[in-house]
């Protein structure tokens, strides 16, 4: 059996590696002269190859498209076998306090290595340079077209991730699977107009940001960039909000209090308890709620708090200004920015046209997709290349199991 897979990416790879045996010829067509080029940078070069191990239904939580589909496909390959099947390939992986699993070489080239030294062992036959430009149906096979040449073959796995835009599917067109419309998804928030970018660098560990008028609203670290703000929450919200963000042209108002372990009233209770407790000491000198100085002195400036005032000074209105501040942070986000360390597309093939038990197609047999070329993405920490790795390994798996 002749056995396609377009696209020399993580799934591609995976879903090859394991559609090959039972004397199956399988081949990666591959349209750049590179192969693997996004393991290569993803991660910052370091390659966050999976997260830390978690129950099935805690892990499709972390994917903003896709979450059902994944319950499915998870219970075939999870977070713990991608672990087991780089560590025993020479690959040691460790796991960061956040939870994101990267190789203890700190570089992606180990995780590229793995996969092609799988892939040669196996067989693989790798055509590099070599895009499909359209894919035909010939009876129950499927015949490539490429500028390279023409190829047909008994089945055949697409993975060749995300487009920015729907022309980057056409070649799939007479398929005719839907496709939903890509948009960006993990994206940074622009703040052009707010003074609050002078504070770059500053991070907080544990704030809870909203985006006004919708229910979207996470909590996590928070990053102040020279743009506007980045880190966990932000990125948790651009994934989740991402058709809504889009539909808006990227024009929100967030709500931000600074330390989700205080709420409204825990803030004003404190800070009055501490007017009467500490009623001599500099506000700007003593900032509270583990506040860094910095931030805790722009707060006090945007409540019109003198620097010079002392904690039993505050009038009821400087107070009341400051838990606003604290609480419920204003800022306007005007556009968005590209989060180099991960980038991934919402939107592709619509995954109600594709069985979550074999990753086949409902309409065409021995047709399978595997990758960010379906409807689905996760958020930051290792998702992405989770259902990479987990959709590969079981459209590979089917593939093989149709073998006579
Ligand atoms: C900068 C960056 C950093 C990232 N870091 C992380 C990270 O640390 N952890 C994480 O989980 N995720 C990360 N991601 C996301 C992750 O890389 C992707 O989700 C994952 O690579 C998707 O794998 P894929 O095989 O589906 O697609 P891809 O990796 O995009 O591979 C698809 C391949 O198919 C080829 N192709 C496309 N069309 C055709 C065609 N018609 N014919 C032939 N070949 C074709 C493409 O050239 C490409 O090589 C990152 C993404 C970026 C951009």
């Amino acid at each position: 059996m002749k056995i396609g897979v377009i696209g020399g990416g993580a799934a591609g790879y995976f879903a090859a590696i394991h559609a090959s045996g039972k004397g199956n010829a399988v081949t990666i067509f591959e349209k750049s002269p590179k192969l693997l080029s996004k393991v290569k940078v993803s991660g910052g070069g370091r390659c966050n190859v999976t997260h830390r191990p978690m129950e099935i239904s805690k892990l499709v939580k972390n994917y903003p498209r896709g979450e059902k589909f994944l319950k499915k496909v998870f219970r075939h390959f999870k977070c713990e076998d991608t672990i087991e099947w780089f560590e025993s390939r020479s690959v040691p992986l460790k796991t960061e306090n956040d939870g994101r699993v990267f190789p203890c070489s700190d570089d992606s080239q180990s995780i590229i290595n793995a996969l092609q030294v799988e892939a040669n062992k196996l067989g693989i036959q790798v055509k590099t340079s070599t895009g499909i430009k359209e894919i035909q149906l010939k009876g129950d096979s499927y015949l490539l077209i490429s500028d390279r040449g023409e190829f047909l073959v008994d089945s055949l796995t697409i993975a060749g991730g995300g487009y920015p835009k729907v022309d980057g599917y056409a070649f799939m067109n007479k398929l005719k699977h839907q496709i939903i419309s890509p948009i960006p998804s993990l994206f940074t928030f622009n703040t052009p107009q707010e003074p609050i970018k002078k504070l770059m660098g500053i991070s907080m560990p544990n704030t809870q940001v909203k985006i006004e008028g919708t229910k979207l609203n996470y909590q996590g670290p928070l990053l102040i960039t020279h743009w506007g703000v980045s880190g966990p929450a932000v990125l948790k919200l651009s994934a989740f909000g991402a058709q809504w963000l889009f539909d808006q042209k990227y024009q929100a108002r967030a709500i931000i209090n600074w330390n989700a372990d205080f709420s409204e009233q825990k803030y004003f209770e404190h800070l009055t308890q501490y007017s009467k407790s500490h009623p001599n000491r500099k506000v700007s000198n003593y900032p509270l709620f583990e506040i860094p100085t910095r931030l805790w002195e722009y707060l006090c400036d945007k409540s019109e708090v003198d620097l010079d005032q002392t904690f039993n000074s505050l009038s009821k209105k400087q107070i009341n200004k400051l838990v606003q501040n604290l609480f419920c942070h204003i800022l306007n986000i005007n556009g968005k920015t590209t989060f180099k360390e991960e980038f991934v597309t919402a939107g592709g093939i619509s995954i109600d046209e594709v069985n979550p038990e074999t990753l086949e197609s409902k309409y065409h047999p021995n047709l399978y997709f595997a990758g960010e070329v379906l409807n689905i993405d996760g958020i930051t920490g290792g998702f992405n290349f989770q259902a990479a790795w987990s959709t590969g390994y079981l459209a590979g798996k089917s593939s093989v199991k149709n073998t006579i």
